[in-house]
């Protein structure tokens, strides 16, 4: 976070992207229930994640879990915390946050992240 002209082109990044994934999660949804896309379209796009509908589609919950990663790199923009790491507070480096304008965690607790979903996959 060095310089303005760095902060709002990694806001640009992030919105483009958040927008990108919102578009692709109503379309997807919208060839699976249609009912449920015009429900979802007519609510803010940061409650969509939550509608307990979603649950019925099992195919949804990658774009879902990408959903969810834009809401919360969004909220942390607004909370003025974008880009630190969600679990220790380290920065994260511009070029992961251009990369992956959505990244929550730094490597070592993505790390930690990945191995703990994977237990509880498995269990
Ligand atoms: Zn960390």
């Amino acid at each position: 976070m060095s310089s303005k002209t760095t902060q709002s082109e990694l806001e640009q990044r992030l919105l483009a992207v958040a927008d990108d994934c919102r578009r692709s999660f109503l379309h997807s949804v919208g060839t699976l229930d249609t009912t449920l896309a015009a429900r979802l379209s007519r609510l803010p796009p940061d409650e969509w994640a939550d509608d307990p509908a979603l649950a019925a589609w099992p195919q949804l919950q990658p774009q879902l879990k990408s959903l969810r990663r834009a809401d919360a790199a969004l909220c942390q923009w607004q909370l003025g915390l974008y880009g630190l790491c969600s679990d220790c507070e380290a920065e994260l480096s511009h070029a992961q946050l251009l990369a992956d304008p959505c990244r929550q965690r730094c490597d070592h607790c993505e790390e930690k992240y990945q191995k703990a979903q994977h237990a509880s996959w498995t269990l």
